[in-house]
């Protein structure tokens, strides 16, 4: 896996294979998610790959009621929002991803800070399916 890039392309073709990776800067040990050609932080090119476990907290969140055409099609509307979330992952980065297992409808029941777990979603195969990752508590 050391001969693919560090871009978004990568990031998301190792979703497929239910991997989060990100890069991890050599020189400085900086990380980012997900991975940049570039060190972030002293701009280094000497990078390696990192798999993130998937762990961390709830850091912030939004209820999403107006959703975008490709949320509506799963079913989520006004009546049925969803919950954005920042998570803070266990090495650092923060992830923003859609967060499960909470009632959308409840926002001021819900907690920052909550444990959660990423899970990989598939979408339907054809014609270009991809793997995204929803968090769960
Ligand atoms: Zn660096």
């Amino acid at each position: 896996m050391n001969d693919r890039a560090f871009n978004d392309h990568s990031y998301e073709e190792f979703l497929k294979e239910e991997k989060i990776m990100g890069s991890k800067c050599k020189k400085c040990g900086a990380l980012a998610l997900p991975p940049r050609p570039l060190c972030v932080s002293c701009f280094g090119q000497d990078l390696e790959w990192v798999q993130f476990r998937g762990a961390g907290k709830l850091a912030a969140f939004t209820s999403i009621v107006i959703a975008p055409p490709s949320m509506a099609k799963e079913g989520f509307n006004k009546n049925n929002p969803y919950i954005v979330g920042v998570v803070e992952l266990e090495e650092g980065p923060n992830m923003v991803a859609r967060i499960a297992g909470l009632d959308a409808k409840k926002p001021a029941e819900i907690d920052i800070g909550i444990a959660l777990k990423a899970e990989f979603i598939r979408t339907d195969p054809a014609p270009d399916q991809k793997t995204y990752v929803v968090f769960r508590p």
